[in-house]
């Protein structure tokens, strides 16, 4: 609790706040964005939520959705702080924020995550990698702040749960994120709606488009490593987009006996060399986290992620390098 005194102080004395998250934003980012913003809002706090990439389908059952912006330029004045969640590394909030930053208008920023690698970028950090999810660290500051869970925040931190621990499923599932979760319940979250609305409203184009990648799949020869390949071409003939590929790494993770998954999905680069989004998952002991900062990502132990330039086969040799090394010293 003591790591919320200094970030309560910036919430307290702040009259405008911008939250805000990363780019391509899961549940917890939003969920945790919503749940943070929606709490100050009652206090007498103005606050403007953004993100760069929007508000993507699956998630576009969130109460108050409609008032994330995707383009700080629509946003004018200034903030006496901003509050970015759910994303150590401020890069990854956008290009648009970085220069925004420059200008002194985004006020003091602070970092509020659960991702283990440290990037101290911001003017404070307020990190519990061991938390589930954002959103738990979000509802344990709500509590510290004695300010009113409503059944929006609620369903807005539910949201952020359910997506980080694969609906109670992943290894960050433990007593305090069903803890959390079941308070949630008592506040207004129904699990059937939200679980329903993140995963059962999938577009045609996405199964198509799971459709040309599945054959893609490839077993590694001792078959600890499994990966899915989404080309340009794919998005092209399904006309599906980034936001498609949501979930698609966890097929090649349910392959018997992988402990690696790789999901590579070709993102448009500027000079044709052709750019890769790689998704990492772990089954067993592997820390990925540790092979995707070595190429200049980050993210969980079990969860990462990073980006490779040149072409797939350039791309799949050099992070194969890495996990056969990190398998060696493993198994
Ligand atoms: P996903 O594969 O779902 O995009 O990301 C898995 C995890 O890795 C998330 O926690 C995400 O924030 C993190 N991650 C994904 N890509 C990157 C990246 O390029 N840099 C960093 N620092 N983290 C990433
Ligand atoms: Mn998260």
């Amino acid at each position: 609790m003591s790591d919320f005194v200094g970030v309560s102080e910036i919430l307290k004395s702040s009259r405008r706040l911008l939250v805000t998250s990363h780019e391509s934003p899961d549940g917890d980012a939003l969920g945790s964005m919503l749940g943070l913003g929606l709490s100050l809002e009652p206090e007498g706090k103005e606050v403007e939520y953004y993100n760069a990439s929007g508000v993507p389908p699956h998630l576009d059952f969130l109460p108050y959705r409609g008032r994330v912006k995707s383009v700080l330029n629509e946003i004018p004045g200034s903030f006496d702080a901003t509050i970015i969640l759910d994303c150590t590394d401020i890069g990854r909030v956008g290009e648009e924020f970085l220069t925004e930053l420059e200008t002194g208008r985004m006020g003091r920023t602070v970092i509020i995550d659960h991702h283990s690698t440290r990037v101290p970028s911001a003017d404070m950090h307020v990190l519990f990698p061991c938390a589930a999810a954002t959103g738990i660290i979000v509802f344990s500051l709500i509590k510290y702040l004695e300010l009113e869970i409503t059944s929006d925040i609620a369903t807005s931190l539910y949201t952020a749960i359910v997506s980080d621990t694969g609906s109670f499923s992943y290894e960050n599932t433990g007593p305090e994120a069903l803890r959390v979760a079941a308070e949630l319940i008592e506040r207004g979250a129904s699990p059937s709606y939200i679980s329903e609305a993140i995963y059962q409203r999938e577009p045609i184009s996405k199964i198509k488009l799971l459709g040309l990648a599945l054959p893609t799949i490839e077993l590694s020869e001792g078959g600890d490593v499994a990966s899915i390949t989404v080309d340009g071409t794919m998005f092209e003939r399904t006309s599906s987009g980034r936001a498609d590929t949501e979930g698609f790494v966890n097929i090649p993770r349910s392959i018997k006996g992988v402990k690696v998954a790789v999901l590579f999905r070709e993102v448009s680069s500027s000079d044709n060399e052709g750019k890769w989004k790689i998704s990492l998952r772990s089954k067993g002991e592997v820390n990925v986290a540790a092979v995707a900062e070595k190429l200049g990502g980050g993210g969980h132990e079990r969860a990462a992620g990073c980006s490779i330039r040149g072409s797939i086969e350039h791309a799949k040799e050099n992070l194969f390098d890495l996990l056969r090394e990190e398998l060696g010293w493993k198994v």
